[in-house]
């Protein structure tokens, strides 16, 4: 590369100007055998191809490259240049060091990027704005912009296609799945233990809840109602297979005996307060909805004990718990 020799102001001794580039030396190395210096940039390309100093042949390897002495880099560094675009109208005069970097910014290079002022957002150098034209850049851009968006459309379409497909064979899955545990006792165990499982892992994602009166649990809830519960399961990312069996025991004829008329609620006032149970979000329900999990009722009786999950809609009386009664680990149990 090396400083033009042209815009030094004052003499230049002849040590310091590049044997390759023949102008001055900039980021100076040289040989430590033969002692010829050149700009780094000069030999580095020049040593891509040869192994030899291009001034006397002599070997040059790249571990032969060292700095130049002092009185070198302090002689260099007395040197004034001046702006190459002094003609356009810089007059800044400055040592070699700051040189790259004032050139690249200088107001009189006209390739320096100047903001339009005509208000598109856009900068231009300083030679082409004449020719700059707002409204056709802004085409462009937006042009750019809508053959992107374009494309992003045609990937979510095709994303949407396999994602139909995806639950296509899900559920021809999960059809193939229903059958072999009907005809298979084995994988009908397997199964339920995977039930068991999916749905304690869901379950402790869910608040604890604290009842305040039972009595005011709705023991045969009307459609609509149980439409807003299947949202707030869905909502609260219920496995979707589990759904229609949670919904399904939200009536009173599907609770465990113990709870299962009035009578026996009744009977068995005393141990419902040993219940743990989780609140489903209360702004998709719109009435306080609480799951009572086996997984998380093994210490109560077989007869209020539900096999899997049953899910009771209530009036009122029914708060978040905030304390964490640190439920105990999935247990081996609820594990397949
Ligand atoms: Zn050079
Ligand atoms: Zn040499
Ligand atoms: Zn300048
Ligand atoms: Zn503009």
């Amino acid at each position: 590369m090396g400083f033009d020799q042209s815009l030094i102001v004052g003499h230049v001794d002849e040590e310091l100007l590049c044997p390759i580039c023949a102008d001055v030396l900039e980021e100076p190395l040289q040989s430590s055998g033969c002692e010829h210096a050149f700009c780094r940039f000069c030999i580095e390309t020049w040593m891509n191809e040869k192994h030899i100093c291009p001034v006397d042949r002599s070997d040059l390897l790249p571990v032969h490259l060292v700095t130049v002495p002092r009185f070198m880099r302090n002689m260099l560094g007395r040197l004034k240049i001046k702006c190459c675009f002094s003609e356009n109208g810089c007059s800044a005069l400055m040592p070699l060091e700051q040189y790259r970097r004032h050139v690249e910014n200088c107001q009189s290079n006209p390739k320096v990027e100047v903001l339009c002022t005509k208000g598109c957002g856009m900068k231009v150098p300083k030679d082409e704005m004449f020719r700059h034209n707002c409204v056709l850049e802004l085409r462009l851009q937006l042009q750019h912009q809508l053959s992107a968006l374009s494309q992003l459309q045609q990937m979510q379409s095709r994303q949407e296609q396999r994602l139909v497909q995806q639950r296509r064979e899900l559920e021809m899955l999960q059809h193939y799945i229903a059958t072999l545990r009907a005809t298979n006792p084995v994988i009908r165990t397997v199964g339920d233990q995977l039930d068991r499982y999916w749905l304690m892992r869901w379950g402790r994602s869910l608040p604890l809840a604290s009842v305040r009166t039972w009595g005011s649990l709705i023991s045969t809830p009307d459609s609509t109602m149980v439409q807003t519960v299947r949202e707030g399961l869905r909502a609260s990312g219920c496995p979707m297979r589990l759904m229609g069996m949670l919904l399904d025991c939200s009536y009173e004829e599907s609770w465990p005996d113990g709870l299962s008329t009035l009578e026996m609620r009744r009977m068995n006032q005393h141990r419902l307060a040993q219940f743990v149970t989780r609140l489903l979000p209360i702004g998709i329900t719109g009435r306080p909805c609480v799951i009572l999990l086996g997984g998380d009722n093994a210490h109560m009786p077989d007869n209020l004990r539900p096999a899997l999950g049953i899910v009771i809609i209530f009036i009122n009386g029914v708060d978040e718990t905030h304390a964490e009664l640190s439920p105990a680990p999935l247990s081996e149990a609820d594990y397949p």
